[in-house]
């Protein structure tokens, strides 16, 4: 066991936790204001490497391990708290990966150059308006028809349905087939028959989320992902991946919230002393960075096990999978929430404003404890299921 970054590493966590300070943190408030990620952020991204991370070289990727973009994921949520650079990236690298490992090589060769160059957004559509937990209840259904598959029903709280729109790209479609099974098609959001909507959102405003509607929408087969009628399967590989880059970068925003809130205990004085040396606070700093320190490493051996086993499609160790990334999935919204929440109020008052600007990680990362990629009570049954047996699922 060695828990040492590689020099590569180290270095490639450097230059983007560089590109954190530099270009994500002065641009934080914007970003949260303007409600867009500015396109010279989006193309700094690229330029470093960072959009859709783990896709192949010869798709425009870095072909890089699940190890080094969760360390890129904890940076990238360490320097845009609101949660929505981060969105965009581990959206692009989770389901980047799973397009380049089952999507055809027309495919491929269409989408992804333009996704790693940021001229397009991929991102993934599996909710309705009736449900996004209950997954295997959905509406929205895929017909064959010659070489082409019809589209028809409708998604709902989308990340970057207008991203797509206005650069290009579309999302990674779970639809159901009659008879039986799904398919997993990747649906350009311009095609004919696509109508979108934006919801107004408390957060992570930087990126939208909204409503898709499927009138009938032609899909090319060659937009299908792996085989007709198991994009269930690819769906749940790309959320395990998806869900370890979620995690890491709840780590990123916990950190930095926890370094503001020292540097700030360390000065402000209250009773003749600073903040930091009364017991009540500092304890609670430790049990905080304490609980941090714990995820960090749990995301990180999670990210090893994407490596060792499923990026290489390989899924004989699925179980020791879906709980190490369920657990951090579960564990590490929650823990940067409470370090947010606690460090604003070390912050007494001045907390409470914009201008210190704490509020805004809290609202992004509440994205994370309502549903974005999952519920908390979701991953509690995907452990309560590996630890008890699927006898105990508590629906059928
Ligand atoms: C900001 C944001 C962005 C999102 N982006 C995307 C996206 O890009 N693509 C996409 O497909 N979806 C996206 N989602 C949707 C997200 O995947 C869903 O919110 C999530 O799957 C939960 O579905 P739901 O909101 O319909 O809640 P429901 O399924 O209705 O569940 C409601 C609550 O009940 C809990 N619950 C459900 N079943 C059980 C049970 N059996 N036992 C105990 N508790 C249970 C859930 O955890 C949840 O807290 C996004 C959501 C948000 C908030």
């Amino acid at each position: 066991m060695d828990f040492r970054l590689s020099d590569e590493e180290e270095a490639f966590q450097s230059a983007v936790r560089r590109f954190g300070d530099r270009v994500l943190r002065p641009n934080e408030a914007r970003i949260d204001a303007e409600k867009v990620i500015p396109p010279d952020v989006l193309a700094g991204m690229a330029e470093l490497g960072l959009l859709a991370m783990p896709v192949p070289e010869e798709y425009g990727g870095m072909g890089a391990s699940a190890t080094l973009t969760e360390l890129a994921s904890e940076e990238i949520g360490r320097g845009d708290s609101t949660m929505a650079t981060a969105v965009f990236f581990l959206l692009e690298a989770g389901w980047g990966y799973l397009l380049a490992r089952h999507g055809t090589d027309a495919t491929k060769k269409e989408v992804l150059p333009s996704v790693t160059a940021g001229k397009a957004f991929l991102g993934i559509a599996t909710t309705e308006p009736t449900g996004g937990s209950d997954l295997a209840r959905m509406r929205t259904t895929s017909r064959r028809d010659g070489s082409a598959f019809v589209v028809r029903g409708e998604k709902s709280f989308i990340s970057g349905v207008e991203e797509a729109k206005s650069l290009g790209g579309g999302h990674l479609t779970l639809t159901r087939v009659e008879g039986g099974g799904f398919n997993f098609l990747y649906v350009p959001t311009r095609s004919e028959g696509i109508t979108t909507q934006r919801f107004r959102n408390m957060g992570r405003m930087g990126i939208s989320t909204g409503g898709l509607s499927y009138q009938d929408v032609r899909v090319p087969e060659r937009y299908l992902l792996g085989e007709e009628g198991k994009g269930f399967e690819y769906a749940m590989e790309g959320f395990s991946v998806a869900r370890t880059f979620v995690a890491a970068a709840c780590v990123g925003a916990a950190e930095r919230a926890l370094e503001t809130g020292m540097a700030y205990i360390k000065e402000r004085p209250a009773f003749g002393q600073p903040l930091g040396k009364f017991e009540g606070i500092q304890f609670e700093l430790v049990d905080l960075w304490t609980q941090v320190e714990a995820v960090k490493w749990q995301c990180r051996r999670a990210a090893w096990l994407l490596d060792a086993y499923t990026l290489k499609g390989d899924h004989s160790h699925r179980s020791e999978v879906d709980r190490a990334v369920a657990a951090v999935k579960l564990t590490a919204p929650p823990i940067a929430f409470e370090c947010v929440k606690r460090v604003m109020m070390w912050f007494g008052a001045a907390g409470y404003t914009e201008d210190v600007g704490l509020e805004r990680g809290l609202r992004g990362i509440m994205s994370y404890m309502v549903g974005a990629e999952g519920g908390l009570n979701i991953m509690r049954i995907i452990l309560g299921r590996e630890l008890l047996g699927k006898e105990f699922l508590p629906y059928k």
